[in-house]
């Protein structure tokens, strides 16, 4: 079982917050929790799984296939081997995490991507510029510049 400590307010990003209520969902698969900020003090829901998450990914090409978090392990492991195995496994909660409160059990892949890019370029600017250019099958010099100057430039 993975318990998930922290908890990120979508409003403000403070990890603190009261729990008001809990309940089961996704058939006992997940804990739904209604939360509230101990700083903005707004409230706002969470889904906490417990074990496998049952989702499905959109692929580019219409197809469906079954989410698996194994996939965000090898990415992860590819992208940053450079931070610890229990770093990276609670990166892919906080997106488990995103992927369960998606309003929809289907979910395009590219979003996935979106995800997977955000904490790559918090964690490690350099995989992040490597992971953008192949996801983004860049293959103009200039497109590649344009990235690295947007990324400077948000610091
Ligand atoms: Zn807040």
């Amino acid at each position: 079982m993975n318990d998930i400590h922290y908890m990120l307010c979508p409003y403000c990003n403070h990890d603190e917050s009261n729990v008001l209520e809990s309940r089961d969902a996704f058939e006992g698969k997940a804990t739904r929790r209604r939360r509230e900020c101990l700083k903005c003090n707004k409230r706002f829901t969470t889904y906490e799984k417990l074990g496998n998450i049952e989702l499905k990914v959109i692929k580019k090409d219409g197809h469906i296939e079954d989410y698996r978090r194994e996939k965000l392990e090898k990415c992860f492991e590819k992208a940053l081997w450079r931070i610890e195995e229990d770093e990276r496994q609670k990166l892919i909660d906080e997106i488990e995490m995103k992927l369960l409160n998606w309003e929809s059990v289907e979910i395009p892949s590219r979003e996935i991507g979106k995800l997977v890019m955000d904490i790559l370029k918090r964690t490690d600017p350099v995989a992040y510029i490597r992971f953008a250019t192949i996801y983004n099958n860049i293959t103009e010099i200039k497109e590649f510049e344009d990235i690295i100057k947007n990324f400077s430039n948000k610091k």
